[in-house]
């Protein structure tokens, strides 16, 4: 089991497959993304990087991007991970423009948990944030996978004054939806600057303290070593859940459990920390015990937690980058 100095055993991994995003979040990539990208890990790369994990007694693979599915070999990679490798969990974060296209095959290829990012369920909000016009589509496409047996998961950034007033919206859509909305603090990095912070950061403290009046109460059947960092709630009325990922909470990184990759084979111990660590050298069949004990030593030196209230980003440009 790969252990830090802390103890924290790391069982979840999270690759970034491309920076590529079709999507110019205003948080985010208000510019579209940055056209002059290096060549992303290949298949073969990513190959042995899986094996690797597997062998370390990884668990949990997340993928993710900028845009996942922009990577063209996705499906090849989730056939990879699930049925070469067979990680216990394999999840997929994605703007979801082509869910409704591809859950099929993806669902073929092994993959069960999509996470959406959908910030707003208001289409002319939903424009305003992404600059794209297709939100009933990807709505189309999550009805879709849920019918497959996905477990759908929809990632919301609170935006103070853009959709703060939306919740009830997203709460009445996991009423009638077997998904889980996550409500996601905004957080600091080198494009979402403390100005724009000011500007739109809500903690989730408000949102949590009114649904607790509503009658919902924490749930914890989610399997705690492949658990990610929501807490997440129930309510017997409601056949979705609501869940908070709030990273400027007192102990958010007490119980952290895992590392990323980049696409560009750079390893990142932690979201926030000061260094992307270049692995890709490493990534050969020739060189793997060399990678294992790489990884093994690099844990030694992972950051005990962020320092977001001390305004400190570390080696963190933008999200698009590494996929949060
Ligand atoms: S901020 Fe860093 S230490 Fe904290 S939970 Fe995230 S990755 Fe782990």
């Amino acid at each position: 089991m790969l252990q830090d100095y802390l103890k924290r055993n790391i069982t979840y991994v999270r690759i970034s497959l491309t920076e590529k995003c079709n999507f110019s979040c205003e948080y985010c990539l208000p510019g579209g993304w940055d056209k002059k990208l290096k060549d992303t890990l290949s298949v073969n790369e990513l190959d042995i990087l899986l094996a690797t994990l597997k062998e370390l007694g990884v668990k949990k693979i997340r993928f993710s991007g900028g845009e996942p599915a922009l990577f063209k070999d996705l499906t090849k990679v989730l056939e990879i991970t699930n049925h070469k490798y067979k990680f216990e969990s394999c999840g997929l974060t994605t703007n979801g423009f082509n869910l409704l296209a591809k859950a099929e095959e993806w669902y073929k290829a092994g993959l069960r948990n999509i996470n959406v990012s959908i910030d707003s369920l208001d289409p002319k909000k939903f424009f305003e944030i992404t600059k794209v016009d297709i939100l009933d589509k990807i709505i189309a496409g999550i009805k879709h996978a849920i019918h497959l047996g996905f477990n759908i998961k929809i990632n919301a950034v609170i935006l103070q004054g853009i959709n703060t007033q939306d919740m009830d919206d997203f709460i009445s859509f996991a009423n009638t939806h077997k998904v889980t909305i996550r409500f996601i603090e905004l957080m600091q990095n080198n494009t979402c600057t403390v100005d724009y912070l000011n500007k739109r950061q809500l903690t989730a403290e408000t949102i949590i303290e009114d649904l607790k009046a509503k009658g919902w109460t924490l749930d914890n059947s989610e399997d705690p070593k492949l658990k990610g960092p929501a807490q997440t709630f129930k309510h017997q009325d409601n056949l979705g859940k609501i869940g908070f990922i709030t990273p400027y909470a007192q102990d958010f990184c007490s119980t952290c459990n895992r590392i990323r990759f980049s696409s560009l084979g750079e390893i990142l111990l932690c979201l926030f920390g000061k260094k992307r660590i270049p692995l890709r050298h490493l990534l050969t069949l020739e060189k793997k015990e060399e990678l294992k004990a790489e990884i093994e030593t690099l844990l030694i030196s992972k950051p005990k937690s962020h320092h977001l209230d001390e305004n400190f980003v570390g080696a963190c440009d933008n999200l698009s980058k590494i996929g949060g």
